[in-house]
């Protein structure tokens, strides 16, 4: 799987190079420690420096060309085609092919000069992934017709300086582009739920207004980044990731975003449902040994059973608690029927409206409807302007169109 021999032809000299460039600069470096300051010297060891970094930018590019083309690496990042896995297999560890080039699919049959500069390792699979994207049936023809262009940007190019021509060669070939309209309509952000209650998130933004976001974003990230370090004094194995720390950054801003300038929010962000069966077996879970781990008193069924958002997304107890011991703890009681909170009030206050969102789980009532939550009312079934009571039992959750539709006709 690995071609050592390859790899020396490509890479020793380069390899050799930079290294002695590297003990070149710091000899000199020493010297002029030795010799004071020359402002000649200090700009021929300034022109020797920058000859370095370019000489290592150089062994970093083939590095990761080799790595992407002996396969022992996937990733689509330009800077880092993981180096770290193929050193690993330098050092005979087991490697993943978790990207191969066949994840293009049929499109690399379309351009045989792309796939043969592929084999020979003239192109990396990053380089392919990026023409694929900018791909589409009106310039087929062009992309055809420039593959050879695109293996001399490969090779004489760095990463981002390719994705730059890319870019450029694409505004010659296509100057209309995308008309605006169906352009547009490729933009926008879904929110996802996975079975396991995880959120995922996932969105494309038109240039501009990605860029403020990511700008901002990276703004944030650095604070981040550096409070991380700080909090865990540098200790690399606690540290977050780099994702991680851009998911804490992204946060950030939102929740900032929502936040009064008293720095309250207006209404709490995470409610959590948790019963007081399943809230009291947490707490004896810490103290009793002979609580059995594997038996939660869950019944998806039961409100008494449930520990879930209040949206309805089901939470492990032990993942509820670290948020149950800083928010607020509110006791709701569904009440027996013949009981109402208020029966002066036309409108559900907040505790009734809450409780009628955990009796829905909060969803609108109405059959397949998926109007975001934040938007859900609470509503009488039978109308208030009709005499219908305003408690638990005569509530429902439902949207605010459907609802202002509904008028006063009962049981609709
Ligand atoms: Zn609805």
């Amino acid at each position: 799987m690995f071609d050592q021999g390859n790899f020396g032809g490509a890479g020793t000299s380069v390899i050799d190079g930079a290294v002695s460039d590297a003990r070149d600069a710091l000899t000199h470096m020493h010297e002029l420690g030795l010799s004071g300051l020359d402002p000649a010297e200090l700009e021929a060891f300034a022109v020797a420096a920058l000859e370095l970094s370019e000489r290592a930018t150089a062994l970093t590019a083939k590095v990761a060309a080799h790595a992407d083309r002996t396969q022992v690496a996937r990733r689509r990042s330009g800077r880092a085609i993981g180096i770290g896995t193929h050193l690993a297999a330098l050092t005979g560890c087991p490697t993943v092919d978790v990207n191969g080039p066949k994840n293009l699919g049929r499109w690399l049959d379309d351009f045989p000069t792309l796939a043969d500069a592929w084999s020979h390792g003239r192109i990396t699979e990053a380089h392919l992934r990026e023409l694929r994207k900018a791909h589409n049936g009106r310039i087929h023809l062009d992309m055809f017709r420039a593959q050879d262009l695109f293996i001399e940007h490969a090779n004489t190019l760095d990463f981002t300086g390719f994705l730059s021509a890319l870019a450029y060669w694409l505004l010659h070939v296509d100057p209309d582009g995308d008309p605006p309209s169906e352009r547009n309509r490729s933009y926008g952000v879904k929110f996802s739920k996975l079975p396991n209650g995880d959120v995922k998130l996932a969105g494309v933004f038109d240039p501009i207004v990605g860029e403020a976001l990511q700008t901002a974003v990276e703004h944030e990230l650095k604070k981040v980044i550096d409070r991380d370090k700080q909090e865990n004094d540098g200790d690399i194995e606690k540290l977050r990731s780099f994702c991680q720390n851009t998911l804490v950054a992204l946060t950030n801003l939102v929740t900032r975003g929502f936040r009064r300038e008293s720095g309250e929010f207006p209404i709490p962000l995470v409610n959590i449902v948790m019963s007081e069966t399943v809230a009291e077996d947490l707490l004896n879970r810490g103290f009793d040994g002979d609580h059995d781990p594997f038996t939660l008193p869950l019944d998806a069924e039961d409100v008494d059973g449930r520990c879930e958002t209040i949206r309805g997304t089901p939470i492990h107890p032990r993942h509820a608690l670290a948020p149950l011991l800083i928010g607020r703890l509110r006791r709701q009681i569904f009440k027996p029927k013949d009981q109402t909170f208020s029966k002066d009030t036309r409108l559900f206050n907040w505790d009734m409206r809450n409780a009628l969102l955990v009796l829905s789980r909060g969803r609108c009532t109405s059959f397949g409807c998926d109007t975001p939550f934040m938007w859900l009312v609470a509503d009488h079934v039978h109308p208030s302007s009709l005499g219908g009571l305003t408690e638990l039992d005569n509530g429902e959750i439902r949207c605010g169109i459907e609802n202002s539709g509904k008028g006063n006709t009962p049981g609709l």
